[in-house]
């Protein structure tokens, strides 16, 4: 059965933005549109006026500012907080645009219709944000309204505010509906991106994570491409006969054993990819070759006192620099002093450099 998925309290930021990147051109335009049609009701004033409404043509059209503020400054807005704030004040300035011209306006009835117009301006800009800034900033039309109504005197104020308790709740409930199955699909997108990249016997990395290691496009990925990067290739020794002796099973938990083993040696940043089988490339992010080679001497002593609760296993342990070359060469290197190490005994940290030619 397939029910509604929860949100990590440490994912919430990241849910967020992710929300507002995927929805903020709906509640960018939202907002845009918003100030121009208020500009369109200058022909309404025309005709409550019988004739060109030029008291109303400041207040109407002053909204021109807001806007080309909001174009120069659009394509800087990355964070979800900024956004809220900039496109939720322009059904704000919507409404105190109307609120400025209605002072002109011999007939103020209309301000109740254009009032609910909002309702639905505060809905698609909604769209991007987090349901509890909707709550407050939708929840300021009200204020707005009482507010104005202090100098304006609404011949209709109570029903305006019993008008738009309804909406701004069916308001409120849709963007809740939204945000309900925006999550969804947030966590269902991440749940196949990290399967795409991990291997699920160990939890490794498998061969995809390389090309985006390498590019610098993976999102945790802050490594200074300036700093040195070794590169290890592990390889368990003897393991078919693990497997042939004690089943595959066991086999597989020592796999499992490898790669925590490999994890708890290594630093955060770097990066452990399951190559194939039993083979495990890890790329040491910052290190100098020899900082390189005592981590995968320090593996290997690890794993040869891992206990297997079967029989001792070992490693052996290829290592080279990494320059920036296209990887298949690097990995063609780092191969090559693996299987040094596995020609001259198994069990042992072999440096490309120590290959005689
Ligand atoms: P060497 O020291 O030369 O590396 O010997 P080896 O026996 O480790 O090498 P070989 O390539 O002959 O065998 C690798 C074995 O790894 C064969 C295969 O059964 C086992 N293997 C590969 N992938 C898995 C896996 O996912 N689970 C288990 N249990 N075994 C695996
Ligand atoms: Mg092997
Ligand atoms: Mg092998």
């Amino acid at each position: 059965m397939i029910t509604s998925l929860r949100i990590d309290r440490a994912l919430r930021e990241d849910f967020y933005q992710s929300k507002f990147d995927y929805f903020r051109t709906v509640s960018f335009y939202s907002a845009i549109l918003t100030v121009l049609m208020q500009t369109t009701y200058f022909v309404t004033d025309c005709q409550i006026f019988g004739h060109f409404a030029y008291k109303t043509v400041i207040p109407r059209f002053s909204v021109i500012v807001p806007i080309l503020f909001l174009l120069i400054v659009n394509k800087h807005i990355k964070s979800y907080k900024v956004g809220a704030i900039l496109y939720y004040l322009f059904p704000h300035i919507a409404m105190w645009a109307t609120i400025w011209t209605i002072v002109y306006l011999p007939n103020r009835d209309f301000a109740r219709e254009g009032f609910i117009i909002m309702h639905f301006a505060f809905l698609a800009v909604g769209m991007a944000m987090p349901i509890k800034y909707h709550l407050v900033a939708h929840g300021l039309l009200f204020a707005n309204i009482i507010l104005s109504n202090l100098w304006i005197h609404y011949a209709t104020f109570d029903m305006m505010l019993t008008l738009a308790a309804p909406l701004f709740i069916g308001c409120v409930l849709m963007l809740y509906i939204n945000e309900k199955a925006y999550q969804d699909h947030y966590l269902m997108l991440r749940d196949v991106a990290h399967n795409s990249i991990t291997d699920q016997l160990t939890g490794a990395y498998n061969r995809k994570i390389l090309t985006r290691i390498l590019n610098q496009d993976h999102p945790t990925l802050k490594h200074d491409f300036s700093d040195d990067i070794v590169v290890l290739m592990l390889d368990l020794d003897k393991f078919k006969n693990v497997n042939d002796t004690y089943g595959h099973e066991a086999g597989d938990h020592i796999l499992q054993l490898l790669c925590d083993t490999i994890s708890k040696t290594v630093k955060e940043t770097d990066y452990i990819i399951r190559w194939g089988g039993e083979e495990f490339v890890v790329f040491l992010m910052g290190y100098t070759l020899e900082q390189g080679r005592a981590t995968a001497e320090e593996i290997r002593s690890r794993v040869s006192k891992v206990e297997t609760g079967i029989e001792p296993i070992t490693v052996s342990i290829g290592v080279c620099q990494y320059h920036g070359e296209d990887y298949h060469e690097t990995i063609r290197r780092v191969d090559h002093a693996l299987y040094y190490a596995k020609d001259h005994g198994r069990n042992q940290v072999i440096l490309e450099t120590e290959i005689p030619n």
